[in-house]
């Protein structure tokens, strides 16, 4: 009997430690983790700079409010915004968190210049941007926001890769652009670099704000710090959470000084959001992805990765449909639906997930080894050969 509420299908397995990019569970059975907890686990499991960090940084000071100077989240935001277009951040502790206050950012930069109607968000239809109330409904998916109206207004939707119907949802109202870089929930669908070139114009244009959901696929993710990196577009406001804390929760918002001029003293706040444990856990990642030769492995090894199944779907045309993805943010997608796939690839130990549009996700820790991907593309095969 579970006393834990029944909102989720929870496999019957149960992990005791985790190691790199293994799992062991309780039935002392070794996996090898390619879900890392959704893309959360950026380091794998108890990377030995995460533990001394976390060990050191608890005997000192767990908590504070924000009402007080935090210098571990001074630090912090400083790292996040020499590195990227930010010129400030806003700490939360999670990815809806993160999400959330991207819109409100945004609303209360036109509220500030004395345009209080320009509120409206617009995202892609079935787009993930979390599970709060306001995160559903800008998602616009139906089975996310199905009994949980009234529906929260001020989201407007158009399909992924419909340009005319993005244009055409634009209107007075409109305050900014919300989407996903690559859609992670969605299916792995990434935006081309061409598309977000495109999409920071026709917000200039408009006058509008860009946001870019990097809450799964920023922080090394990509191969890049950001998945918009190489696009050279500078967008507006960029939730990001997942990987930033390594498995600790964090969530953060990064803007521009444009907008940042709104969130005046009192305007946003967040109790526990910025504490001294989590920044000093970001902190910690924050060098570690920063090294220059991380970054570098996350992409050598996602080349090796994704060629690697490319090959694997010339090989079985008739299961796998497309590799998508980027970085070590990979989708394969099937023909069918992935249950039967997902439980096979567990039988021989290599946990995934799957995303929308029968796609079997695979999030590796970012510093994964080659020889990882060799076992669990030896799994993969061995599946498309059991099962074809
Ligand atoms: C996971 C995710 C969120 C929500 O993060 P939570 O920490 O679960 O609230 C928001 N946006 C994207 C793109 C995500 O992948």
């Amino acid at each position: 009997m579970s006393y834990l509420a029944r909102n989720y299908n929870r496999k019957k397995i149960s992990f005791k430690y985790g190691k790199g990019s293994y799992l062991y569970s309780t039935d002392k059975i070794k996996y090898l983790d390619f879900v890392q907890g959704i893309a959360v686990n950026s380091l794998g499991h108890s990377h030995p700079k995460l533990i001394e960090t976390i060990k050191k940084q608890s005997k000192k000071l767990w908590h504070v409010s924000n009402a007080f100077q935090i210098p571990e989240g001074e630090q912090l935001a400083k790292k996040l915004c020499t590195k990227t277009f930010a010129d400030y951040v806003i700490f939360q502790n999670s990815g809806a968190e993160a999400t959330e206050a991207a819109v409100k950012i945004a609303r209360r930069y036109f509220y500030s210049i004395g345009k209080p109607n320009k509120n409206r968000i617009l995202c892609i239809k079935n787009s993930f941007h979390g599970r709060t109330l306001a995160a559903i409904f800008a998602s616009g998916s139906k089975k996310m926001t199905e009994g949980f109206g009234p529906k929260i207004s001020g989201f407007d939707h158009f399909k992924f890769g419909n340009h005319i119907s993005l244009k055409k949802k634009i209107n007075k109202n409109t305050a900014a652009i919300m989407v996903e870089t690559i859609m992670g929930e969605g299916g792995i669908k990434v935006i081309p670099d061409w598309c977000l070139k495109e999409l920071r114009k026709l917000c200039n244009k408009k006058k509008i704000l860009l946001i870019l959901d990097e809450v799964q696929c920023g922080v090394g993710r990509s191969g890049d710090f950001f998945a918009f990196e190489k696009s050279r577009v500078k967008p507006d406001i960029v939730p990001i959470a997942k990987g930033i804390g390594g498995g600790f929760p964090i969530g953060a918002v990064l803007m521009n000084k444009k907008v940042a001029s709104g969130m005046t003293a009192g305007s946003h706040g967040s109790t526990f959001g910025g504490n001294p444990l989590a920044m000093s856990v970001g902190n910690t990642v924050m060098d570690i992805v920063s090294r220059k030769k991380f970054l570098k492995n996350v992409k050598n090894v996602s080349k090796y990765f994704l060629e690697s199944l490319n090959n694997l779907k010339r090989k079985y045309p008739n299961i796998i449909k497309e590799i998508r993805g980027k970085g070590l943010l990979i989708g394969i997608q099937l023909y069918k639906d992935p249950t039967n796939f997902i439980k096979k690839l567990m039988d021989y130990k290599l946990l995934t997930i799957r995303a929308a549009e029968n796609v079997i996700r695979i999030l590796p820790p970012l510093n994964v080894k080659k020889k990882e991907i060799d076992i669990a593309l030896k799994i993969i095969s061995k599946s498309c050969e059991d099962l074809k």
